[in-house]
């Protein structure tokens, strides 16, 4: 915030409110150029002329599974991530963590580093667990995939094998894996904008898990903790689907869950549940107020998988029907809709800048018009 004060055009200043805004409302009529009020509690309205919606992550979907406890309510921990989520769990509870991927890393390693003495448990409907980065000084190899790269595969499984080919060749050559999966960012919004619907809707379904482990991987020294740990049982992991929790809040739950590829259900029995499944995937189930109402005005389009905001190529949000919401833009990780890809920190810096960047040149534009529209020209 410093550095963007200190290096910004004279008479353009940088003013941090801290406020939760639940609602982005067009103001009719147009206040002088505001367009928009931005509602939060308790206190008035914000007046803007343009807004940019970038609002991160949101917390991990509540299980479909049923549960006679309330996620988020003591023993069912929803947010893994609020600060001070784990500090009251107690140090010889059974903690039963959903899912394996880099957050259960977390907050295994969390619990443990504070000294927890209970059983750790992984449920995870895969049992994946993130691949860790290569320990190297050298940059990873560069152009190994070609910027055509499947130009024209329009399915996710013939993707998949042309992927898993030159990963085999690459590695005959002495190549890693890894610089395959690399090579594949910056065309990997090219890749997921060419699969069809159906294409992407077996892509989340059935490689996904597998592009996430492999793309998103863990540290080096964290894999290796939690490598010693599930190899001395100090960490369990249970390869299935959740299917109940029962049980009050305050004396023990039973976990209810179905192994892979069997029938009988089992029980785990547990003083404390986390969340560990990642940021919500499902836009429709999200309780996240802003995203309710602006759905509920019609002021956002959801994706046909519901799993991110539609935005033009200027990152103006689409309504309801398609059209511009004209002064309201969006970026973050909900652009994966358009990119698959969009939520690690590079590539949304890349999208801030090009939001910027045709924010500013859409404004030379308008500026542009309005002289033609006169008859002027720039003096001199
Ligand atoms: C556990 C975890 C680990 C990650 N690790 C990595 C990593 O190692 N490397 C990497 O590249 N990426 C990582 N990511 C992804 C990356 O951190 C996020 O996708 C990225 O920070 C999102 O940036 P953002 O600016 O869009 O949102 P954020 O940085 O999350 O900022 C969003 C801001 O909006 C505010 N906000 C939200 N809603 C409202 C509202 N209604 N009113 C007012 N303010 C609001 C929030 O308070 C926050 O200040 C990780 C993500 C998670 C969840």
């Amino acid at each position: 915030m410093a550095v963007a004060q200190a290096q910004a055009a004279p008479g353009v200043t940088l003013e941090t409110i801290r406020a939760e805004i639940h609602d982005v409302e067009p103001a009719r009529p147009m206040v002088g150029e505001h367009r928009f009020l931005l509602h939060r509690s308790a206190q008035p309205s914000i007046e803007a002329a343009e807004v940019i919606l970038a609002m991160g992550n949101f917390l991990p979907g509540k299980p479909a599974a049923p549960t006679s406890a309330d996620w988020g309510a003591g023993d069912l921990i929803a947010d893994p991530w609020a600060s001070g989520a784990l500090a009251g769990i107690e140090a010889d509870a059974d903690v039963v963590l959903l899912g394996s991927g880099l957050t259960s890393c977390d907050v295994a390693l969390q619990l443990l580093d504070q000294g927890h003495t209970g059983k750790l448990t992984m449920l995870s409907r895969r049992g994946l667990l993130p691949q860790p980065h290569r320990v190297q000084e050298l940059a990873p190899a560069a152009s190994l995939v070609p910027g055509d790269f499947m130009k024209g595969l329009t399915g996710a499984r013939e993707q998949m094998r042309a992927v898993r080919k030159l990963v085999r060749v690459a590695m005959d050559i002495g190549y890693d894996w890894r610089d395959v999966v690399g090579g594949l960012r910056p065309i990997t919004p090219r890749l997921w904008q060419q699969l069809t619907t159906e294409g992407r809707r077996q892509f989340v379904r059935h490689i996904g898990p597998y592009w996430d482990t492999h793309r998103h991987c863990a540290a080096p020294a964290i894999f290796s903790r939690i490598d010693q740990a599930l190899q001395s049982g100090r960490i369990g992991l249970r390869c299935g689907r959740l299917l109940e929790v029962a049980g009050a809040a305050g004396q023990g739950l039973r976990i209810a869950w179905r192994a892979r590829g069997q029938s009988a259900r089992q029980w785990l029995a547990a003083q404390v549940v986390v969340n560990c499944t990642g940021p919500s995937n499902d836009l429709k189930a999200c309780e996240d107020p802003l995203i309710c109402n602006l759905r509920r005005a019609g002021m956002v389009r959801l994706d046909a998988m519901g799993m991110g905001l539609e935005v033009s190529s200027d990152y103006h949000l689409l309504d309801a029907g398609g059209d511009l919401v004209h002064g309201l833009r969006y970026v973050g990780p909900l652009l994966k809709a358009q990119h698959w890809e969009a939520t690690a920190v590079p590539e949304l810096r890349l999208h801030a800048k090009s939001l910027v960047t045709a924010m500013l040149s859409g404004r030379a534009v308008a500026r542009q018009a309005e002289y033609e529209h006169w008859g002027l020209q720039p003096a001199g």
